[in-house]
């Protein structure tokens, strides 16, 4: 008898592993593989003035092709628990609802993930193929100990994917909404124009930094970077902060900053995007406006999986599933999704994202047999295509 995705849920929310803590929730997933035969492997990893933050690989089977899940265990802070109609850690049901921290993100999307790897390894032992679990403790806070250091690590054991499922929340509203097939990039730069500073009713001894400023943000949101692409919104340059601090009202500020966030689309790299804003800035302030443009280091850079026989075997899963046909989506923030990507095709399809972070986080027990038929289903045609 191959445990419940709901057993497997309920476990791992007892867990209290907010990041960087492991809570026990590695260690229940390695025990369950590792009975279903994986060869489970658990990394730690360290950066100096980051937490050290456990990991886990675990791998069954040595042919191709090879499907990756992926995902993360740690969990967001609970905040005030008082507040949560259950214990965040206790993994309660309540109208056929699971409560608890990291009940849609992404602890029942593990669960999920697992029901459907054992079920379908109880079913065929011998297939032809491998399944992966690649899944980190550190996505919710610095993501520096994860994720990154984890794939280097398995590829510098040979470790090489063929497909990868990210089983994060990508329903808006209900299950089968949404796939995500991409992600825009993110792009922060911060601005600072010098002025000089002054009696207000001595302009002419001082130089207003405020102006300058204006001019530079108006040429900057002048025009829209782009309209868009197939997959992609149009990109959006979006001013986060405008601050001179000053807290008098009779004195010219010295200098003003300002930082705004780029989200892109896949017309864009890091660098061109950087080459754009010079260039409009540079247009802007002509020769009377003194300014520095910084761009703060960025790791996420826009990218896509056209929609491929990949795609649609876990579109064809969630219709025959759910009835739904999912959207091909590239929309909301960043996710881990832009390392994988690097070494083999991503599709990101998880539980339904509306309670995530927020107190009373809970799932439909329904949901996680759903999605785990999901994934069962996708391994079905996946392995089935390959032999
Ligand atoms: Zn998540």
């Amino acid at each position: 008898m191959e445990p419940s995705p709901l057993f497997l849920a309920q476990s791992l929310l007892r867990c209290p592993s907010v990041t960087p803590e492991e809570g026990g929730a590695l260690a229940f997933i390695e025990g369950v593989l590792k009975e279903a035969g994986f060869e489970v492997h658990r990394p730690v990893f360290s950066e100096p003035g980051t937490p050290d933050v456990e990991n886990l690989y675990a791998r069954y089977g040595s042919d191709e092709p090879y499907l990756l899940f992926a995902g993360h265990t740690d969990v967001v802070p609970p905040g005030d628990a008082s507040r949560w109609s259950h214990d965040p850690f206790s993994g309660e049901i309540h109208g056929g609802e699971l409560y608890g921290r990291g009940a849609v993100d992404m602890k029942g999307g593990i669960a999920c993930m697992m029901a459907a790897a054992l079920d379908f390894i109880h079913g065929d032992p011998g297939f032809k193929g491998s399944i992966g679990f690649l899944i980190t403790g550190d996505e919710e806070g610095p993501a520096i100990n994860g994720t990154v250091k984890l794939l280097e690590w398995a590829k510098g054991r040979g470790e090489r994917f063929d497909h990868c499922i990210l089983g994060e929340p990508t329903n808006p509203n209900q299950l089968g909404d949404m796939i995500k097939i991409g992600r825009r990039g993110s792009l922060t730069g911060r601005i600072v124009v010098e002025g000089c500073q002054g009696h207000v009713a001595y302009p002419h001894l001082a130089d207003n930094p405020i102006p300058g400023m204006m001019r530079l943000l108006s040429g900057l949101l002048s025009e829209p970077l782009d309209h868009g692409t197939e997959h992609f919104d149009a990109s959006n340059l979006e001013v986060t902060t405008v601050d001179v601090g000053n807290p008098a009202s009779n004195v010219i500020p010295a200098e003003a900053r300002a930082t705004f966030n780029i989200r892109f689309n896949d017309l864009w790299t890091p660098q061109s995007l950087e080459e754009e804003i010079d260039r409009r800035l540079r247009e802007a302030a002509g020769n009377t406006v003194r300014y520095r443009l910084t761009m703060d280091p960025t790791n996420a850079v826009a990218f896509l999986t056209p929609p491929n026989a990949f795609v649609g075997f876990v579109a064809d899963a969630i219709k025959a599933e759910t009835g739904f046909q999912p959207k091909l989506s590239t929309t909301g923030g960043t996710s881990d999704a832009r390392f994988i990507v690097k070494d083999c095709p991503v599709v990101e399809f998880g539980l339904v994202g509306q309670t995530m972070h927020q107190i009373d986080e809970r799932v439909p027990v329904a949901d996680l047999d759903r999605l785990t038929g999901i994934y069962r289903k996708v391994l079905d045609a996946y392995f089935a295509a390959a032999s």
